[in-house]
């Protein structure tokens, strides 16, 4: 694991994110792994220990910082632990110290920063519903970057999305 590279926003590392999303909400984008944890519109996300340590995140030994997958396939080997609910996937530039791990499969890695801002976003076709879609796609116009809507295959691969579809239908009839 290395210390992080630092870079400056012109030198910024891409990757790829999930998000869930509240359009009625302020700040759309809410992270997933740190619950509820808002992405702000136009702003830069500063990143803060998640486990409260008193260094600088993105910390060596530490899972803390903004976390991005490297291409969008490795994004989608995390795919299966999401959740039904109204998804976007998008890509992101991160600077700052940015930390880069392999993965132990030796394939393409994460990256963790200190800076990040959106640079496009996606809404996932059938995780929000139909008349919905247009909705959330003009409230993540806040963030003044491109959106566009992908499908579920698309965004999260076919076995998660085989998974996702199973998991929406139960949540929908158990009601
Ligand atoms: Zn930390």
């Amino acid at each position: 694991m290395d210390q992080g590279e630092v870079r400056s926003r012109a030198e910024a590392v891409t990757g790829w994110r999930y998000w869930q999303v509240d359009p009625d909400a302020r700040a759309p984008l809410r992270s997933l792994s740190q619950r509820g944890y808002a992405w702000p519109p136009r702003a830069v996300l500063v990143a803060r220990c998640a486990d409260g340590q008193p260094h600088v995140a993105p910390a060596p030994r530490c899972g803390c910082g903004i976390h991005a997958s490297a291409d969008l396939a490795s994004l989608q080997a995390q795919a299966l632990c999401l959740r039904p609910g109204g998804l976007v996937v998008g890509k992101v530039a991160l600077w700052g110290p940015v930390i880069s791990e392999e993965r132990p499969d030796g394939g393409s890695g994460d990256h963790r920063g200190r800076f990040a801002v959106p640079l496009r976003l996606s809404v996932v076709r059938g995780t929000v519903t139909g008349s919905a879609l247009d909705t959330v796609v003009e409230r993540l116009g806040a963030y003044a970057v491109p959106v566009g809507v992908v499908s579920l295959e698309d965004a999260v691969g076919e076995a998660s999305a085989t998974i996702l579809r199973f998991l929406t239908l139960s949540a929908s009839t158990a009601g």
